[in-house]
């Protein structure tokens, strides 16, 4: 791997799904889904956002060689959550609450309108 890894995998907060807004960089003001987080990486990697050209060598005789389009992992502190509440991007806290079972589980919570961000289990 490109990046340094972490000894343990961080408790991200964002997750597989997600939408999120980019902070810096130069699809900052963007938003996507993400479609993969890397918490040993601490990266996220978000649908349309920080594309890379890859490019990839012919591996048989008669295959050519191709440039693919596709999202390159980016910092996760470089996205903030957008709450699919009040549809904004959020900070996230977490809260203990009983689900569906009667056990308790965390939670992910909107901090602007403590909604919370996971559907109830
Ligand atoms: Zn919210």
């Amino acid at each position: 791997m490109r990046y340094r890894k972490l000894e343990k995998p961080l408790r991200m907060k964002v997750r597989m799904g997600d939408t999120v807004l980019v902070l810096s960089g130069k699809d900052k003001g963007k938003t996507g889904r993400v479609v993969a987080v890397m918490p040993r990486e601490n990266r996220v990697i978000v649908e349309g956002v920080n594309m890379v050209w890859k490019h990839q060598k012919p591996r048989m005789v008669n295959q050519k060689g191709q440039k693919m389009q596709m999202p390159a992992p980016l910092f996760a502190g470089k996205v903030m959550l957008v709450c699919p509440h009040c549809d904004k991007p959020t900070r996230v806290g977490r809260v203990r609450r009983p689900g569906n079972d009667g056990k308790m589980r965390q939670y992910r919570i909107c901090k602007r309108c403590n909604e919370l961000i996971d559907a109830q289990k």
